[in-house]
């Protein structure tokens, strides 16, 4: 287990900061894209960590996604 501060980044020890993502999962028929997701990054390495509230609202993406049955879907985080 990671004890290092949460504000530390693990992979590299660089700062986290509020920043802005992009979320993307393969859904065997074709793929979901979420841009401008809020996240925490890091400063350093680019590593990001998404809120357990940001991760559920994305999880709305991909059910309209998997409804649609589209090859690629394309949002912006709202
Ligand atoms: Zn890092």
């Amino acid at each position: 287990m990671n004890t290092k501060k949460s504000s530390e980044c693990p992979l590299c020890g660089g700062a986290k900061k509020p920043g802005k993502t992009i979320f993307s999962v393969e859904l065997g028929f074709g793929v979901v894209v979420v841009r401008h997701v809020p996240a925490t990054v890091c400063a350093q390495c680019g590593a990001d960590w998404i809120d357990d509230e940001v991760a559920a609202h994305l999880e709305q993406y991909v059910d309209e996604a998997r409804r649609k049955h589209s090859q690629v879907e394309v949002f912006s985080y709202a």
